[in-house]
């Protein structure tokens, strides 16, 4: 069964969850402080996704983000941010979480967001075993990583699958619409923004200089385009 582990210390919300979790068909691991968290992930190595709230007894959601993030760039992170934290959000996304969820949240949507998140776990393992080479990147798209000039780029998920679709359209300049409904599904309702974050968090770990990027190029008013 699938493991998802929510991380809340407000009983009430974690039981909601947990509840609308089961019956999603996910098993749920609770969490009530941060280090419970990193516990029951070192105890459950297969946990897909974990959710994280950013209030906390002991240390906070988003050092609890960048813990989880320092020794496994695997796990799909989902912040629960406050509606009225707008900075919060953009914190999570640059600590390495891979999307946020605002409260008050409906059950459907949630799962939704999980759903998208294992979706791109699983991957598509085998139907395209292939290297894609370009400039000095080589990806892997079996094994899913990124080599730059021989060394290894360590990518979240969706990075990882950003920058895939810029590879598989090279010279193609992509709407952030287009990305936001390739990247995170047809379905999704997060906001443009999201997609920025994530370009700002892979330009750091691939351009050569962040301030003058040449492989991630912006289009103004649209969106980006690949050009290595
Ligand atoms: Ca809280």
């Amino acid at each position: 069964m699938k493991k998802v582990l929510i991380l809340e210390d407000e009983v009430n919300i974690r039981s909601f969850v947990v509840i609308n979790l089961k019956r999603a068909g996910y098993h749920a691991i609770e969490a009530g402080t941060g280090e419970e968290a990193l516990d029951r992930l070192r105890d459950n190595p297969d946990i897909g996704v974990a959710i994280l709230d950013i209030m906390l007894p002991d240390i906070d959601g988003f050092e609890v983000c960048r813990r989880i993030r320092a020794t496994n760039k695997q796990i799909g992170i989902i912040m629960l941010t406050a509606r009225t934290q707008e900075m919060d959000k953009i914190t999570g996304l640059m600590t390495g979480a891979d999307d946020y969820v605002t409260k008050p949240f409906s059950p459907a949507e949630l799962t939704a967001r999980i759903d998208a998140l294992y979706r791109r776990l699983g991957g598509d393992m085998s139907a395209d075993s292939e290297l894609l080479a370009q400039g000095p990147f080589v990806m892997n798209t079996r094994n899913h990583t990124l080599e730059k000039s021989g060394s290894r780029v360590r990518l979240t998920q969706v990075e990882y699958a950003i920058l895939k679709l810029f590879m598989q359209n090279p010279g193609r300049a992509l709407s952030r619409e287009e990305i936001l409904s390739a990247v995170w599904g047809r379905d999704y309702e997060g906001e443009l923004k999201i997609v920025d974050v994530n370009i700002r968090r892979l330009r750091i770990k691939i351009e050569d200089d962040t301030a003058n990027p040449t492989y991630i190029t912006t289009v103004w008013g649209f969106g980006y385009k690949w050009g290595a």
